[in-house]
């Protein structure tokens, strides 16, 4: 079967034509059409390249659909997920909170990724779901938090579920490491981070209650994502 990620990174793709198409393999950043074309041929060369390193080579003699298969398959080779083991034990966790410990220990794994999702630990985030829209909107915030059919995983099976979720994770690694982008943290969105700052301190002085629901509104942004960049900021001691 082929895989809901993008080739070339831990995005879902979102559309599954029955006979797929060359652009059904890569997300929005990555189709090659207009303005994503340079970036989608950068990031493949860099891909391909990484893997040659490691001595894996992706022949080109191969129709489109077979040639893509391949070569996102071979992206776990550059970082796996955990074993069975590991997942048979995480999954038979009963409580949510400890199998979410779990998942979130294994940091030393997935370095660059963990320096971005480990916000998540401070928020009580308490199903499968609503942990899975977390961990994405953290890792793209271009994620659209009311779509569910964006998950690229099935979230029903806990061993699915835990696999997908590693396999997201393992990809993001992938690509930040391929493309050596830096974990921006305090850089990212500066402006609205100061901002953010600015009214979270503004409201805390004026004892106004449901703060991140009314920032929500303020800002247009989904309750989900303000809370973590609230987190965010209260580790920085900004707030
Ligand atoms: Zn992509």
């Amino acid at each position: 079967m082929r895989s809901k990620f993008c080739v070339l990174c831990w995005r879902p793709v979102s559309d599954y034509p029955q006979q797929p198409l060359r652009v059904s393999f890569f997300c929005i950043a990555h189709k090659a059409s207009g303005d994503t074309r340079t970036t989608h041929q950068k990031h493949k060369r860099r891909l391909i390249k990484a893997l040659e390193k490691k001595d894996i080579y992706v022949g080109n003699d191969q129709n489109k659909k077979n040639y893509y298969s391949f070569l996102s398959s071979q992206v776990l080779k550059l970082k796996g997920v955990p074993d069975d083991e590991f997942i048979r034990k995480a999954s038979s966790q009963k409580s949510f909170n400890t199998l979410v410990k779990i998942i979130l220990n294994k940091s030393k794994y997935y370095t660059k990724t963990y320096r971005k999702i480990s916000v998540l630990s401070d928020l009580k985030l308490s199903n499968k779901e609503n942990f899975t829209k977390a961990v994405m909107m953290v890792l793209d915030k271009e994620f659209n938090h009311e779509r569910l059919s964006d998950i690229p995983f099935e979230i029903d099976n806990d061993k699915a579920w835990l696999k997908g979720l590693f396999e997201m994770l393992a990809r993001h690694e992938v690509y930040m490491t391929v493309n050596r982008e830096r974990v921006k943290g305090e850089g990212e969105n500066k402006e609205l981070r100061d901002r953010l700052a600015e009214r979270i301190n503004e409201m805390k002085q004026e004892k106004i209650e449901h703060i991140n629901k009314r920032l929500a509104s303020e800002f247009n942004l989904s309750e989900a994502r303000i809370s973590i960049l609230h987190q965010q900021l209260i580790k920085e001691n900004r707030v």
